[in-house]
C-alpha cells in the first residue's frame, strides 16, 4: 500500500515522525511520504525508524495562495533537502504563520474569546509549524470548543469571521521551486469544496506550464463527482494520480491508508524526480 501524504507534530499532526513509521509498518504501508506543512523537520528522525518492508519518501506540503487569494495546498515529494531556495521559501512561509495567528488571536480576543498567544504556544510542539491546529488545541484546552472538529467547524474555517491567511508562495512558485530542487510536485485536494473556494478546471493548465507532476485524485474531502472531473483532468493533462490519507494522528478522523495510490502511478511519478532519493533500509 502506498499513502503519499502524511503528518507528524513537526506541524500539526500527533505522532512522532518515528511513531509515523511504525504505525505505516503496522497498516502494511509499503511506500510512505512523510509531508509536513511548510517543513522538512521530522525528515531525519523517519529516517530511523525505517524497516526493510517500508520505503520512505520525503516530502514536504506547501501552502500556497493564488493571485485570487484561493488557498491551494502542494505536496512536494522526493526533492533535495539540502536545496537552498526551498529550504527558503519554506521558512519563509513558516515566519508568515507567526503574524498571522496573532491576528486571528486578536480577532478572537475582541470577541471575548478566552485565548492568547501564549496558550497557542503552549500547544504546540516545540519546532512544529504554526497552525490553525494548534489554536484549535488551545481552544480545546480552555475550554471554549469541546474538539478540534468543534474549533474549525465555529470559528477556524477558511469562511469564518477569525480566519487570516498568512502570506505564501503561489502555486506556479511552489511548484517550480519543488521541480528545481529536482523533486515532483502534486496538488493537494485541489476540489476539497468543504474547506472553502477551489480552484477551477482551467488553472491546472498553467500549473502543467510550471511543472506540476500529478494530482491527489483520492482524498476524503473530495467527493466521488470531484475525483471523477480530477481523474478526468488528470487524463486530458496526462498527470499522474495519487490518493492518499492526509493523516495527522489523533487531531482528524483520517486512518493511515484510507485512500491509496496505484502501484504504476507511483512508479511513473517517482521516475520524473531528477534522480532516485526514496530511502530504504
Ligand atoms: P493552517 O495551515 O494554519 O491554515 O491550518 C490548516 C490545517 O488545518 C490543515 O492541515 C488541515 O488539516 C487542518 N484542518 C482543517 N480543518 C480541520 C478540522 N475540521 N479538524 C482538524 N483539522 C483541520
Ligand atoms: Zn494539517
Ligand atoms: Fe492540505
Ligand atoms: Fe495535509
Amino acid at each position: 500500500m502506498i499513502d503519499l501524504h502524511t503528518h507528524t507534530r513537526c506541524s500539526d499532526g500527533t505522532d512522532t515522525p518515528f511513531a509515523l513509521v511504525k504505525k505505516a509498518l503496522a497498516a502494511g504501508i509499503t511506500t510512505l511520504a512523510i509531508t509536513d506543512h511548510d517543513s522538512t523537520a521530522g525528515w531525519s528522525e523517519a529516517i530511523t525508524a525505517l524497516q526493510p518492508q517500508i520505503e520512505l519518501v520525503l516530502g514536504a506540503e506547501i501552502s500556497c495562495l493564488t493571485h485570487d487569494g484561493i488557498s491551494v495546498h502542494m505536496l512536494g515529494l522526493l526533492f533535495d533537502g539540502e536545496d537552498r531556495a526551498i529550504q527558503q521559501l519554506l521558512s519563509d512561509s513558516r515566519d508568515t504563520r507567526i503574524p498571522r495567528m496573532r491576528a486571528m488571536v486578536e480577532l478572537l480576543q475582541a470577541d471575548g474569546i478566552q485565548i492568547s498567544l501564549d496558550d497557542v504556544y503552549k500547544a504546540m510542539p516545540d519546532g512544529a509549524t504554526l497552525g490553525r491546529p494548534h489554536l484549535a488545541d488551545a481552544l480545546v484546552a480552555n475550554g471554549v470548543v469541546a474538539s478540534r472538529d468543534e474549533a474549525f467547524l465555529d470559528l477556524l474555517n477558511n469562511g469564518s469571521k477569525y480566519y487570516v491567511t498568512h502570506a505564501a508562495p503561489t502555486p506556479v512558485d511552489a511548484i517550480k521551486a519543488i521541480r528545481s530542487a529536482g523533486g515532483v510536485a502534486v496538488i493537494a485536494h485541489p476540489f476539497a469544496s468543504r474547506r472553502g473556494q477551489v480552484l477551477d478546471a482551467t488553472s491546472f493548465a498553467d500549473l502543467v506550464s510550471a511543472g506540476l507532476n500529478g494530482i491527489e485524485v483520492h482524498h476524503r474531502d473530495q467527493n466521488a463527482e470531484e475525483q471523477a472531473s480530477l481523474s478526468a483532468i488528470a487524463r486530458e493533462l496526462n498527470l499522474v494520480t495519487t490518493g492518499s490519507s492526509d493523516y495527522h494522528g489523533t487531531g482528524k478522523l483520517n486512518g493511515l491508508a484510507e485512500n491509496v495510490t496505484d502501484k504504476t502511478q507511483w512508479l511513473r511519478l517517482e521516475s520524473e524526480a531528477n534522480q532516485r532519493r526514496v530511502v530504504t533500509k
